[in-house]
Parts: C-alpha cells; structure tokens; sequence
C-alpha cells in the first residue's frame, strides 16, 4: 500500500454503525438512479454495511458521485458524498487523486477524504458532503459582496494547494463547491491535478522525461485493469490520438476549428507532455494501450477549454500553478459580468481566439512569445476595459449588447489563428501547426446551447442597486486584470492575489476569526 487513507477490501467500523435498513424511505428516485445506486451496492458490498445511499449528486467521464447517509456511534447521522472513480481508471491517477486529499484536504477550503473503499477494481472515496448551489443556478442573484467572497475563498484554496505543489488543473465553479447559507466552500476533484517539480505529493512525482518504467503496483499485487506499457504503440498507431486533423486541404472558412499540422508536429505532438494526451500511467510521457484504445474518454481530461490559460491552450511545456489562477481569473470574469461559461469554446484555438478578443490579440501574442509560441491572427482584436465589458455585459439584456463590434462579426468567423513555436526554443525542426477557428467566440453568440439559463438573467435590473453592483470598486478590475495576465511568469500567485487590497478587510477579520478552527 502506498496510499493513505487505504482501500481495504474489507472494512471493520471505525466511527459507523451498521444501517438497520437499506432503504428505510419509500424511494422516489427516478429508475435509472436506483438501478446506479443498486449497481454500487453490488459493486461494492462493504458500502452497505455504512451508508445508507440516498441520492445521485454528480455524473461525469470518470465518475459518479452519491449523497448518502450514515449513522455515527454517537448517535448522529452525518451525510457523505461517495465518489465513485469509473472502473478503468488508472491506478496511478487515483493514487493521486487520493493523495492530493489526503495531504492537502480538510482544511483551508480544500475537501478532505474520510474513508476509500476497493473491492476489485471499484474504488469509492468518501468525502463529508458540502451542500451547494450550482452557480449557473444563482449566479443572477449573487451580490458583489458574495462574489468578493467567492474568489478571496477559492485563492485560499490555491494558496494551499499550491504550497503542496499540486497544480488542481480543473478550477471551475463545478469543482468549487459553495454553500451559501453557510459561507461554506470547498475545492474539490482532484481528478486531473498534476504536481510542480518540486511537489510534496508523491504519487504527482511523476516524471515525465524518462523512458518506459515497470508499472507501480498501487492497491497491492493486483493491477486495477489489463493496462500494459508499451511505449511503441503510440509511434506505431499515431492516428489513434485524435489530437490533430491530419488533411491539410480543410477549407478555412468550413464550419468549426479545424488543425492542420505536418507529419512532424503530429509526431511531435505525440510525443510532447500534454495533459489528457498523455495517461502517466506508467510513468512514461506516452498514451499506454488502455488509454488508446480508450481515447474518446481521455480527451475530456484535459479538463474545460473555457478556463484554461494561455499557455496550456497553446500547449507550452512549463506549465505552472500559474495556470489554476487564470482559471480563477475566468470564473471572476464570469461572476463581475454576470455571464456563465464566460468563454464556451469547442475547442483550445476557439477558446484562445475568445481570449484574444477580451485581453487584444496583440498582447497575446506578445505573451506567447515569452513562451515560445508564435500566434498568428489574422483578425486584430483590440483590448477591453474589463470594467466597461463586464458592466455592459452586466446591464445589456438577452439580444442587446455583443462584445464584438458589429462589423467584426463576419470578419471573425472566417480569420485564421496559427500557433507556431518561436525558433529556436526547442530542437525539433519543425513544430508549426496551423489552424482555422472558423467558430465566432461564444461571447458573439447570445444564444449558446444548453444556457437557457442566460435567458433569465440580467432581468433583474433594479435588484442590483441593492447587489452592490453598481459600486464595484476598481480593485475588483485591477484583480481581474492580474489574474487575467496573459503571462504567467508575470501573473499574480494566489498567495499575492489574497494580499491585493481588495481582500483588506477580510485579512484583518481572519486574524480576529483564526481562532473559530472550522469553516
Ligand atoms: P468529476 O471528476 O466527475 O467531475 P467531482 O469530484 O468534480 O467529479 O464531483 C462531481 C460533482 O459531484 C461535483 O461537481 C459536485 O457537484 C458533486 N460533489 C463532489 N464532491 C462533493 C462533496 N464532497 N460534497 C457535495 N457534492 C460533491
Ligand atoms: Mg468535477
Ligand atoms: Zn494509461
């Protein structure tokens, strides 16, 4: 066993007692949920000996995540949330996952793990539940005072899990669970994180230079899955990794991005570290065999293209902390504009160009050559001033108010963006690839699909005196716009961004409050 807290395979009860009945309630669950629920219990025997499961909170690629309910030896009833990691997930990637909670979690708004079950290759992590509001949800009536809280609680959380060296890799309000009532927060799945060099999280030392190594037994003798390392694989099936369009006769003006690239780049591209492209699985910097054959659910782990920085989308190879703080950034831009997704992108050139049209193109691409990447863009965007662009946002109701000026409409669906390295930063001869984002950024659109909930908003007008909105104080841009720097050598670190001045008065109420131990 290398992890902590352990799997066991079987459980003798510290803490629980055992649930008289199952089902204690008449359930009015919809059918496909209690057949889930039914499927875990089988799954995972022990769990019935704790936890009552009451409901489905949580579905994803790689998980699914349950309330339920379990009777404390003191008599209590306490509610868990149960995560169950989908069955052919790495052994190594949940070994980290568990890691990251269990060394960083519990404390400074970072979830903690209770308990871990295994039976065979079902793992479960028990976490104490949060109850919280989807801020998609609420985001309409979140006042500024809120959101102010919001991003001063979830920089916390990075300041903390930074110090452990634990890049998160997914900050998005989906993983920042926020209790309203409460003034409760908690950063959650760790599913995607990846650790500095200087990590203190073991299983995230993973490096990704070396060649081909054993793979590590994690849960004892038994491999979760069938995965074997065989690193040739990936020079052998290179289509398999549907990074890149391998044509290079995609009109430019056809319908949704597309990524044109030399035999080269493609090898290149392979090779090279890319989060959710490559498995570390086994410790190498190549897909394994599960992870090919598995491509289509790979993909996603490169977590949300609308909150990821610069730096990832143009796929730079130093990729820092830096990154959770722009992600942060994003969701402060969303919350100050009252806008969520604030940039919804299919893919990572349509999601920069949607940057490149807030932040200016220039800038963009002054930053990328400070890490080695050349952008190229047709369409010159001008840089916003981010409070004007949030308050129209703010203000301009369903139909009104596009970001992008009216001329610029058509102009942008068909410009094109290239990415090239900048010579010489890397030896290989030949890295460019070329794309046409033939997609307008979501911000053009006001109608983007499955946010109908934008059609709710701003309706409100006259509540936002009340909100606070109309006196956002200029340290809110200033933050926005340091955590927004498109260069992350230059960026604020979440440990700057909790001394900015608009954190002031909740740094002296800590000092007074240290002493309430949890929140
Ligand atoms: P995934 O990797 O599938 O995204 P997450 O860990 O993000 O898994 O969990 C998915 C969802 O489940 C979260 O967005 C949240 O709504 C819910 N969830 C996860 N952990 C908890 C928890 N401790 N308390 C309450 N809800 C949780
Ligand atoms: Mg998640
Ligand atoms: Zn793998």
């Amino acid at each position: 066993m290398e992890v902590s807290p352990h799997c066991p395979d079987g459980l003798s009860s510290g803490g629980f007692v055992l649930p008289s009945d199952r089902n204690p309630r008449k359930s009015k669950l919809p059918r496909d949920v209690e057949a889930d629920i039914e499927y875990l219990y089988r799954a995972v025997p022990q769990l019935a000996k704790v936890f009552h499961i009451i409901d489905k909170i949580g579905e994803g690629t790689f998980s699914s995540v349950y309330l339920a309910e379990a009777q404390m030896l003191d008599g209590t009833r306490e509610t868990f949330a149960l995560k169950h990691l989908i069955p052919t997930s790495h052994p190594t990637r949940i070994a980290a996952e568990l890691q990251c909670l269990t060394v960083a979690g519990g404390t400074e708004n970072v979830i903690g793990v209770t308990y871990c079950f295994r039976k065979e290759d079902h793992v479960v992590i028990v976490m104490p539940y949060v109850e919280h509001q989807a801020i998609v949800n609420i985001i309409e009536s979140l006042s500024f005072e809120e959101v102010r809280l919001y991003i001063y609680h979830l920089l916390r959380a990075l300041k903390h899990i930074h110090q452990f060296g634990i890049i998160h890799r997914d900050i998005k309000p989906n993983n920042f669970l926020y209790n309203r009532k409460r003034k409760a927060f908690a950063l959650v799945d760790f599913g995607l994180a990846q650790g500095t060099a200087d990590t203190k999280i073991e299983m995230l030392k993973v490096d990704l230079t070396t060649p081909c190594k054993a793979p590590r037994p994690v849960f004892g003798e038994r491999s979760l899955n069938s995965c074997t390392p065989t690193p040739s694989t990936t020079k052998q099936a290179p289509s398999k990794i549907e990074l890149v369009k391998p044509s290079k006769s995609v009109p430019l003006a056809s319908r949704g991005p597309k990524l044109v690239e030399t035999q080269s780049s493609r090898q290149k591209a392979q090779r090279a570290v890319q989060p959710g492209l490559t498995c570390n699985c086994y410790l190498t910097n190549q897909v394994c065999n599960v992870c090919l054959s598995r491509r289509q659910q790979v993909a996603p782990r490169a977590g949300t293209s609308g909150f990821r920085a610069p730096e990832v989308l143009t796929k730079c190879p130093n990729q820092g902390t830096a990154i959770d703080v722009w992600s942060a950034g994003v969701i402060l831009l969303s919350l100050l504009s009252g806008r969520y997704p604030f940039f919804k992108a299919s893919d990572d050139l349509v999601a920069l160009t949607q940057i490149m049209s807030v932040r200016g193109s220039k800038e963009t691409i002054q930053a990328a050559k400070s890490f080695g990447k050349a952008v190229v863009c047709s369409w010159e965007f001008v840089r916003q001033d981010l409070r004007k662009m949030c308050e129209r946002l703010r203000k301009c109701r369903l139909g009104e108010g596009a970001l992008l000026p009216e001329d610029g409409k058509d102009a942008v669906a068909t410009r094109d963006l290239k990415i090239q390295e900048v010579p010489p930063s890397h030896s290989s001869a030949s890295n460019d690839c070329q794309a046409a984002a033939a997609e307008p950024p979501a911000l053009n659109k006001q109608e983007h699909p499955g946010s109908q909930e934008t059609k709710t908003l701003f309706t409100k007008e006259l509540l936002e005196d009340k909100q606070g909105w109309d006196r956002v104080p200029e340290e809110a841009y200033d933050l926005l716009d340091r955590l927004l720097d498109l260069n992350p050598r230059t960026r604020i670190t979440a440990a700057e961004a909790l001394q900015h001045p608009l954190f002031k008065d909740l740094r002296s109420s800590r000092v007074t409050n240290t002493t309430d131990a949890q929140d």
